[in-house]
């Protein structure tokens, strides 16, 4: 692994040296508190040290709105649309976006894999940077610590006057060179502490969400929920969609479009004939946190949840995903689960 220094100063320096070499998205300021990944234009508008964006790098792969196709009534024809690959540099990504993008590579490749999302992820480029735990953030009790650099091509390491910049691949190396730094031979910089938790590995999370489907919890959540789909909207790992065909005033033509669903949604679980088979809030907040600890986690092993918190920041309730597990293993610790 090679470690340089990256003066405070000298940011702008590697931002300008990316850009000339690829398309650059990394974190702006939006509003007074937030913080939004945004194709970069000026140097001096990268901001690296910010608690969470607003959105995942997912809506770059991803987009919240895409036409799938056109299609032609005329003669019965369609066209579908042609995805770019990014082939960007994503500076300034956290640890758990980067893993909630490689969970998406799996969502995305296993089974029927999906064109459009594995051709945008094709070419792109992560230089993630370190973070300091927040009230919200509990990405370490799912194995995703600040300092993480898996899935990147290199990492930046805050110190007091600067960065530590590490390269580790070959891209990240064959994209940073010329840029002139002086090596970095100081001590690793001290971890910052998480103040949110959830208190059991992935390991005993699925025996014990078995034995919670019928736990008060779930209504107890749903009480001041108003199912907004918010937590759904800014989650890196929700990847759920609907498709609409919308047809041209002339009747003559139309096209298809995707845009993000939510299962907290009221229309989300809407069949034909006006059926909706999740009506009730308890069993969307159910679904929310099996679809992150339990379905998907029980054939990877790992969970869908990668810590970020956004969904408990941006909640207008304050509903927290983390108190909902948490209160979920207290009760299961009170009636112990059968060793695995
Ligand atoms: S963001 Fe909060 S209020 Fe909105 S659906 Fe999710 S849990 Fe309910
Ligand atoms: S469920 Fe919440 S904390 Fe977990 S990854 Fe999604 S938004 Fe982040």
């Amino acid at each position: 692994m090679v470690r340089f220094f990256l003066e405070r100063d000298r940011v702008a320096d590697l931002v300008k040296h990316l850009m000339e070499r690829r398309t650059v998205y990394a974190p702006h300021r939006k509003g007074r508190r937030s913080f939004a990944f945004a194709r970069t234009a000026d140097p001096a508008a990268v901001v690296l040290d910010y608690p969470r964006t607003l959105h995942s790098v997912k809506k770059f792969f991803l987009p919240p709105r895409e036409e799938l196709l056109r299609f032609d009534l005329t003669d019965d024809t369609f066209a579908a649309g042609e995805p770019e690959p990014s082939g960007a540099a994503f500076l300034g990504v956290h640890s758990y976006d980067v893993a909630a993008v490689r969970r998406l590579d799996h969502n995305f490749s296993a089974g029927n894999a999906e064109r459009n999302y594995l051709v945008r992820r094709q070419g792109a480029v992560f230089i993630g940077v370190g973070f300091e735990p927040d009230k919200f953030h509990f990405s370490g009790s799912v194995g995703i610590e600040p300092d993480d650099t898996a899935g990147c091509d290199a990492f930046l390491t805050k110190l007091l006057d600067g960065y530590v910049l590490e390269i580790l691949t070959p891209t990240g190396r064959e994209l940073l060179k010329g840029l002139e730094l002086p090596p970095y031979e100081g001590n690793d910089p001290p971890a910052h502490p998480f103040q949110q938790h959830i208190y059991v590995p992935q390991s005993r999370l699925g025996r014990i969400m078995d034995k919670s489907y019928e736990h008060p919890v779930w209504a107890e959540a749903s009480r001041t929920c108003v199912g907004c789909g918010t937590c759904n909207l800014v989650c890196p790992t929700c990847y759920c969609f609907d498709v609409q065909d919308h047809v041209d005033i002339t009747a003559t033509g139309g096209s298809r479009e995707r845009t993000w669903d939510g299962c907290m949604l009221r229309g989300f679980s809407e069949v034909a004939g006006g059926e909706v088979f999740r009506e009730g809030l308890p069993e969307r907040q159910r679904h929310r946190v099996l679809r992150k600890f339990k379905y998907l986690s029980d054939t990877t092993g790992v969970p869908w949840c990668v810590g970020c918190g956004r969904c408990t920041a941006a909640c207008p309730a304050g509903i927290s995903i983390a108190n909902i597990v948490n209160r979920l293993v207290g009760d299961a610790e009170r009636t112990p689960v059968a060793p695995i």
